[in-house]
């Protein structure tokens, strides 16, 4: 049993400062039976040390953005460099240019770009522009997917089909969250039963293309091509909310992503970035066809604004971390170390007995302690929560730091390497064995 007392001490002051004693819910232990979380005192590669002096790997990898592994020398030396020339200047930059065209050539279906802070403010404004072009209110999302916490996408709503919103949080007017219909996700008849009943309202149809937040999900084989069909048969936007997908499968988003054979990129209206185009400093971006982009502020009547956007600091952490990126091979190692794990773990359940779902796409994965396929928010639901809680604190005791839910994602970096797959397949090999008694 590993000794925390520094984190332990750690969490009790934090609890008296910090409400929940956490910067975001999800570092709290509450989803895998409680306790301090573990203090982390320094990060590099793809490792961790905690502040009682224990390593540990990562797979959270801040629950996406730190592709290249922690402290990256390229990456750190551009923050350092843009720290010394001044880190926000409140007027535009050259650096903003060169970001926004590395987007752009990335993702072709973004004609303009717009940079802000957070994955939660490119998907609220992509939100605010598909109202004011559409002049419609209403938007649709699928069920169990998490676009940030602004109030109309704070809304899970079960998954019935056409389900009316419901908020998810206290705070949220109803009459807010009445503006979205939740329908689940891969199934088509019920996105179409609800743009039957409600198109002509419809600004937006909101999707993860690859959805990385009820664990990893791909779309069945036509479903992408199905919803930006059904949303434009009514005059609605599509607006694909890449915040974890993109650069994270390819260099590209999931709408240049090759998933399927005869795949052809199904171009969204708006795309929502965020994540690992800032290198793991704080940004999001958002874009789209130029006509719905001249929505925007100052050419058009869609006010979006931000003090800290574009500041020269996180853009030049994303510059960095994208030219890291594009050095061939990187994708395919982290597809093979992934597999490697998502094979082992799989072998390993059933040696134990162990129902066990893994789904891998290139650098990602996610267990889910079940028998069946998952594919939709309702399968992810029926997963063994306490297993997983199990799971996750055997895997710790054993230095390696899952991210605290049985939903969220693994993370592969380009620091990973095949000792670490080695040690984290031994790590739970024992954690199997265990999980039951
Ligand atoms: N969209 C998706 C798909 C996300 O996974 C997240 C965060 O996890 C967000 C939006 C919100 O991003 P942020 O936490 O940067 O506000």
């Amino acid at each position: 049993m590993k000794h925390r007392p520094i984190s332990e001490q750690l969490y009790s002051e934090a609890l008296q400062h910090i409400v929940g004693g956490v910067n975001s819910p999800s570092r709290s232990y509450r989803a895998v039976g409680g306790g301090a979380p573990v203090f982390m005192k320094r990060a590099q590669g793809a490792y961790f040390w905690d502040e009682d002096g224990h390593q540990y790997i990562d797979y959270l990898a801040a629950y996406g953005p730190i592709i290249t592994g922690h402290a990256h020398p390229h990456i750190t030396e551009a923050i350092i460099r843009a720290a010394q020339n001044g880190t926000l200047y409140g007027t535009p930059t050259e650096l903003e240019i060169t970001l926004a065209k590395m987007l752009k050539d990335a993702i072709p279906s973004m004609d303009k770009v717009r940079f802000v802070n957070s994955g939660t403010e490119a998907v609220m404004t992509t939100i605010r522009v598909a109202r004011a072009y559409t002049k419609r209110n209403k938007i649709i999302k699928f069920a169990g997917c998490y676009h940030g916490h602004s109030d109309l996408v704070l809304v899970a709503a079960g998954s019935g089909p056409a389900t009316l919103g419901i908020p998810d949080s206290a705070g949220i007017p109803i009459s807010i969250a009445q503006e979205v219909i939740t329908v689940p996700f891969n199934d088509l008849p019920a996105l179409q039963t609800a743009l039957e009943r409600y198109g002509d309202d419809i600004a937006a149809v909101m999707v993860e293309p690859i959805v990385g937040n009820f664990g990893m999900v791909m779309p069945h084989e036509g479903y992408l091509e199905g919803v930006c069909k059904l949303a434009r048969a009514v005059g609605a936007l599509v607006v694909y909310d890449e915040v974890i997908s993109a650069f994270r499968f390819h260099y590209g988003s999931a709408q240049t992503f090759n998933v399927f054979p005869d795949f052809q990129a199904i171009e969204p209206d708006l795309t929502a970035l965020g994540k690992i185009i800032g290198g793991g400093l704080p940004i999001g971006a958002y874009g789209g066809r130029k006509e719905i982009m001249e929505q925007v502020a100052p050419l058009g009547p869609a006010y979006q604004a931000g003090t800290m956007a574009g500041n020269p600091a996180s853009i030049s952490a994303g510059i960095a971390c994208l030219e890291v990126l594009q050095q061939p091979g990187l994708y395919e190692q982290m597809d093979r170390l992934t597999s490697k794990l998502a094979v082992g773990l799989r072998q390993l359940a059933k040696q134990h007995d162990i129902p066990l779902t893994v789904n891998q796409i290139v650098g990602s994965l996610s267990t889910y302690f079940c028998d069946h396929p998952v594919t939709n928010y309702d399968e992810a639901l029926s997963s063994d929560g306490e297993q997983f809680a199990r799971f996750f604190k055997l895997m710790l005791e054993q230095g390696i730091n899952l991210a605290p839910s049985k939903y969220e994602a693994w993370f592969m970096t380009i620091a990973h390497t095949d000792n670490d797959i080695d040690a984290t397949l031994e790590a739970a090999d024992y954690a199997f064995g265990k999980i039951n008694n």
